[in-house]
């Protein structure tokens, strides 16, 4: 087994094919920072085996094999798709593809609940379990009036990946209600939350499976939801039985730097990352596609890295500005009127200075796809860059804040015309992340201060990045895969050692 020796931490690779240590990394990166320009980069890209037709989705015989209808706009079956390619790459046994490919236990719920009028709204809500092999079940819950089963599922699937490429002790699981948040008010979504909860809480626990914030979620939900299972769950201390979600406030449990984490964590990568392709992150042209928890954060982490956004959308409008759009107030902007349409008649500068905001002009969706930039962030829901959208994308770089925001059709487009794509599994796992230093403060009853959480964020983020790149190098794949590949690798070992039960 080859051993690597990073800072103070220790990797295990197992030396599969000629796998490279991470300690050939620093030469890695300098012979690819010198001979790879960002155009080569994407050339070395195209050379992956990426390049098909829809029909060559879904092409393995697990799919038969498990009766799974071959439905190539279902997100389950692309995120299974993409996690069964990257199995076959790193020759991972035939038993273990067939587990990855169904979650353990798909848990469907209806709870009513009595609204302001007086009458009663039955609601449904889902619990994913997909893998728990490298610790309690983790991941989200969301709350949308689009929510579906196979969408919970393949999110599910996507933590499994996420907590083993960053390398957190927790296996993979999603959450949903169909509820629009916006259309109750706040007193009924309480109620929502706190039955919703009550309603699964024979799954969930503290060790057994921890639930976050999602889409249309937060510390205030997960308050309910913490005093709620609290309050009916008789197998552990209440103080304990905090742990059972994370992404709390501040004042209950939560740890500092939750809020920001899942943009901080992209900020990271993209800090880590771009250098290497020929993009310097100080005066590097961004744009977003969300302005919630996960876009505003990571706008304004990157503004401070000397980054300019010059566009952001969400579900209220599209605005552009050349000359920077100021995120910080922004994100006041939203947080008062509910989005960022609207966003122009302001004027100011930063607050690091470094731009003058003149307001925003209001474009069209397709202008702000078609805005030209460094780096595109979508942040905001799934499947939301199709082909068509791929082909008007002027940009370098996809960072995939969102969860598998990109269809495999989209994907194949942006890799073809040379558009690098920074997997979700990689990008967004800041999030979990710092849920994992919550988790454990609770355990210890202590509080990290800011500068701990941020430092150790920044080296599971920083390692996780280098783990990819490591993948990419070594498989010559695109760095979806190549995230894959590095979350799987941990996952077969823990396989191999444990075995399958009896
Ligand atoms: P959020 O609810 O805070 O924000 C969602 C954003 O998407 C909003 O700005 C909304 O306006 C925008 N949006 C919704 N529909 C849209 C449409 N049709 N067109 C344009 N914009 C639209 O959610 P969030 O927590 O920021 O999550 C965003 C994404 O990041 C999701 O994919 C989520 O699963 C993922 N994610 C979130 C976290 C987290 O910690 N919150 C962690 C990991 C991944």
């Amino acid at each position: 087994m080859a051993a690597a020796k990073v800072g103070r931490e220790r990797i295990n690779f197992v030396p599969r094919r000629g796998w490279i240590a991470l300690a050939e990394l620093p030469n890695l990166r300098r012979d690819t920072a010198k001979t790879l320009s960002a155009s080569e980069m994407a050339k070395a890209s195209i050379a992956a085996p990426t390049d098909r037709t829809s029909e060559e989705f879904l092409k393995s015989s697990v799919f038969d094999e498990l009766g799974m209808q071959r439905d190539p706009n279902n997100l389950y079956l692309q995120v299974i798709d993409s996690v069964l390619q990257a199995a076959e790459h790193l020759e991972i046994p035939h038993h273990l593809q067939l587990i990855l490919a169904q979650p353990k236990n798909e848990i469907m719920v209806h709870f009513p609940v009595r609204m302001n009028d007086g009458e009663y709204r039955l609601f449904k809500g889902y619990r994913v379990q997909h893998n728990n092999i490298l610790g309690p079940y983790k991941g989200g819950i969301r709350f949308h009036a689009d929510v579906h089963l196979d969408d919970v599922k393949a999110l599910a699937a996507l933590m499994t990946m996420k907590c083993s490429l960053v390398r957190v002790p927790y296996g993979g699981a999603k959450g949903g209600c169909k509820v629009d948040p916006r259309a109750v008010d706040r007193d009924e979504l309480m109620r929502v939350s706190r039955r919703f909860i009550a309603a699964i809480s024979n799954v969930i626990g503290p060790d057994v499976d921890i639930p976050a914030p999602d889409v249309g979620t937060n510390a205030q939900t997960m308050a309910w939801f913490a005093d709620t299972y609290m309050n009916i769950s008789g197998s552990v201390s209440r103080q304990d039985a905090m742990r059972v979600v994370t992404g709390k406030p501040l004042e209950m449990g939560g740890s500092l730097g939750r809020e920001k984490a899942t943009g901080q964590g992209v900020v990271d990568v993209l800090v880590e990352l771009l250098p290497d392709m020929g993009i310097p992150i100080e005066g590097a042209k961004i744009s977003l596609l969300g302005y919630g928890n996960v876009g505003s954060w990571t706008g304004r982490l990157i503004a401070e890295k000397g980054a300019t956004v010059v566009a952001v959308m969400d579900h209220t409008g599209a605005i552009r500005n050349d000359e920077g759009i100021d995120p910080v107030r922004l994100a006041e902007h939203v947080a008062e009127t509910g989005g960022v349409a609207g966003f122009g008649s302001e004027h100011g500068s930063t607050r690091t200075g470094r731009h003058t905001q003149a307001g925003a002009e209001a474009i069209s969706e397709e202008e702000f796809y078609r805005t030209p930039v460094d780096v595109f962030i979508p942040a905001a829901l799934e499947q939301m860059i199709n082909e068509e959208k791929a082909g008007w994308l002027e940009c370098r770089v996809v960072a995939e804040a969102a969860n598998a925001p990109t269809t495999p059709m989209g994907d194949r487009l942006l890799t073809k015309r040379g558009i690098e794509v920074l997997p979700a599994i990689l990008c967004n796992s800041g999030g979990v992340t710092v849920s994992y230093f919550e988790w454990v403060q609770n355990k210890q009853s202590i509080q990290w201060d800011i500068e701990r959480v941020d430092s150790s964020l920044n080296k599971h983020m920083v390692l996780a990045a280098r783990r990819t790149q490591l993948a990419q190098h070594r498989f010559d794949c695109d760095m979806r895969t190549a995230a894959y590949i590095a979350a799987l690798d941990q996952i077969a070992k823990v396989y191999a050692l444990r075995g399958i039960f009896p």
